[in-house]
């Protein structure tokens, strides 16, 4: 079994090391705060004394940290030599990219990559986790990356993977916010959230079989066609001022529906009032090249 070090033990990061040590991996692990290792070296894991103790310990290191800054303050570049890293931190596409050019000018391997379940989930039927980088390194250590979830090579572009990555947490986080402001709504008005949230969460699974799945989706943006009688944009368009004029008569943060609302706006004032809600992709700066 190849050893494999772990970096950064946050939630992510212990579980999995702990995925890891499961499957009978010789684990090394290394984290700032030393007593968030004390789970894993009872359950058989190598505490490291160095970042470049831990990953001289084996062939694979994987860093789950903050960021990618947090790498380069405590990873010695000549620690790279002749290892390889995949950095499962978040960060934006071209840090991915950077941190790529710099481990290769050290000597090193590297990929980067992003997991897209919370730590509960790792090792689980559901997880699943984005890579890229080049190939050859993804395919020497897919049984390994195969632990923490289903995993999926984007390709050799370092900056892929994260931004995979963030263009999911960007529906994942927009989504949160707008069940908190939602609830705002309701919770202003005298009505606890808990009568309300249940019915949200039926909106939520019910999305798919409403706007079709991402093949249908993907055929319309792609074709810059966005027929449709049923959900028009001026329709949405209405619900979304009439959305802000609530939020505004109970005196809420406005920043989030007004952000909608204007989208809709402005495809309405290009024309697009009587197509598919789709058609809000026309008017978003940067969409069309
Ligand atoms: P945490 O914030 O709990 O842990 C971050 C890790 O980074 C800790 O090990 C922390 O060390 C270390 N760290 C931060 N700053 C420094 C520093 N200056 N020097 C040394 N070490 C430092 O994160 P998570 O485990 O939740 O997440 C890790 C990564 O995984 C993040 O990039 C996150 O975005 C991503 N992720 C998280 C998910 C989640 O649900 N939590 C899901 C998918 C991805 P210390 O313990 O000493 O503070």
């Amino acid at each position: 079994m190849t050893p494999v070090t772990v970096i950064g033990l946050g939630p992510m990061g212990q579980a999995m090391a702990g995925a890891l040590l499961r499957a009978g991996h010789p684990v090394t692990v290394w984290n700032r705060t030393p007593g968030r290792a004390d789970e894993l070296v009872r359950a058989g894991a190598v505490r490291a004394g160095t970042v470049a103790a831990a990953i001289a310990a084996s062939p694979l290191t994987i860093l789950s940290l903050t960021d990618y800054q947090v790498m380069y303050d405590i990873v010695p570049p000549d620690a790279l030599s002749g290892r390889d890293l995949v950095n499962l931190s978040s960060d934006t596409p071209d840090a991915a990219r950077d941190a790529a050019g710099w481990a290769a000018g050290h000597g090193g391997r590297f990929l980067t990559g992003g997991v897209m379940v919370p730590a509960p989930m790792i090792d689980t039927p559901a997880a699943y986790a984005y890579y890229s980088g080049p190939p050859e390194v993804f395919a020497a250590h897919e049984p390994v990356l195969r632990l923490i979830g289903e995993p999926r090579h984007l390709g050799a572009d370092p900056g892929l993977a994260q931004l995979f990555y963030q263009a999911n947490l960007e529906v994942f986080l927009t989504t949160l916010s707008s069940l908190l402001h939602a609830t705002a709504l309701v919770t202003a008005s005298g009505v606890p959230a808990r009568e309300f949230l249940p019915d949200v969460m039926r909106l939520l699974t019910g999305i798919p079989a409403m706007v079709g799945d991402g093949a249908e989706l993907a055929a319309a943006l792609e074709a810059g066609k966005h027929p449709g009688d049923l959900s028009t944009v001026t329709m949405m368009g209405a619900t979304a001022d009439h959305i802000l004029r609530t939020t505004d008569s109970l005196g809420i943060d406005r920043e989030l529906p007004a952000a909608v609302r204007s989208h809709y706006q402005r495809a309405i004032e290009a024309g697009h009032g009587s197509s598919n809600w789709t058609a809000l992709f026309e008017v978003m700066p940067g969409v069309r090249q």
